[in-house]
């Protein structure tokens, strides 16, 4: 199949999927109880995450692999699982997309800080090696290297993977506001010093997801954009801020909102467009249509 790159090439600006964890809890998923699991347990649901967002429009859809590492996976007592769990959310994701549709498997942060040396970098790239080849092995064809804040974890992941598979990498890293319109994440890194850094490691794709609402993205997107020209960029915003409700967390951003941010986001460089948390398939159907209405 063609990569997410070759099809930027020939169509312009792709879309991607948004929120699965929203999915999960709407279908029982309980506070504890590890998500990941479900694609062994309810692969019906899963599935049915991946399919919803392709028939809304998606060109790419991730997988419910984002604690999949052996680490996440091992404090659920999971870790001797960890190949069966990765691989079962790639084959899910891609009984969904098919042959036309990418699946870009989602791999979350170790929650193990380099600098504070609590793992060796060894173990860690070994960690995300195995968690790559079993997400290929299950079908993906790319990877999404996602909601990353430390500059030196992410660019051993992405070096990882790069040189055990051939999955085409999405690298994409959450940034908090600060003031002046600059934005660097919670470990310091600016979108420059890790767009550089993370194309030296191998990336093909740059992006940023989670923590801001689409408007405060466009910032990030037009510095990820002016460091790497050349780099296609992601983005997937949340819904806004989630705002504590009585019935949990609420996201404010409806999807006429999103799709409103959508022109914007294109001029500042953006080149997939999708969601995080607080995102559903009507958000990703309304920022398809603001996309081809741009184009
Ligand atoms: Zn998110």
């Amino acid at each position: 199949m063609k990569s997410i790159c070759e099809k930027i090439k020939e169509q312009g600006a792709l879309i991607s999927d948004g929120a699965w964890g929203t999915f999960l809890i709407a279908n029982g998923l309980k506070a504890g109880e590890c998500p990941e699991l479900w694609n062994i347990e309810r692969p019906d649901v899963v599935r049915g995450i991946a399919e919803k967002y392709i028939a809304a429009g998606s060109d790419m859809v991730t997988t419910n692999s984002f604690g999949g590492t052996r680490i996440k996976l091992a404090a659920y007592g999971l870790g001797d699982r960890t190949v069966e769990i990765n691989q079962a959310a790639a084959r899910l994701s891609r009984e969904a997309a098919g042959e036309e549709v990418n699946v870009a498997a989602s791999i979350g942060p170790s929650g193990k800080i380099l600098m504070m040396q609590d793992i060796t970098e060894e173990v860690l790239a070994d960690v995300f090696r195995e968690q790559a080849l079993a997400l290929e092995a299950g079908g993906a064809d790319a990877c999404n290297v996602e909601t990353m804040s430390a500059i030196d974890e992410a660019v051993l992941a992405v070096r990882a993977i790069k040189e055990s598979t051939n999955l085409e990498i999405i690298c994409s890293f959450t940034y908090d506001s600060e003031s002046g319109g600059t934005y660097h994440t919670m470990m310091g890194a600016s979108p420059e010093e890790m767009a550089l850094a993370l194309i030296d490691a191998g990336a093909d794709i740059l992006g940023t997801n989670c923590s801001q609402g689409s408007r405060q993205m466009i910032d990030v997107v037009r510095a990820l954009h002016r460091a790497a020209p050349d780099t296609p960029v992601l983005v997937h915003p949340n819904a806004g801020l989630p705002v504590l409700t009585d019935d949990g967390e609420t996201y404010p951003e409806t999807p006429d909102f999103m799709a409103a941010c959508v022109p914007e986001l294109l001029d500042a460089g953006a080149l997939i467009v999708g969601g995080c948390c607080g995102t559903s398939p009507k958000h990703i159907e309304a920022i398809k249509a603001a996309v081809a209405a741009h184009q």
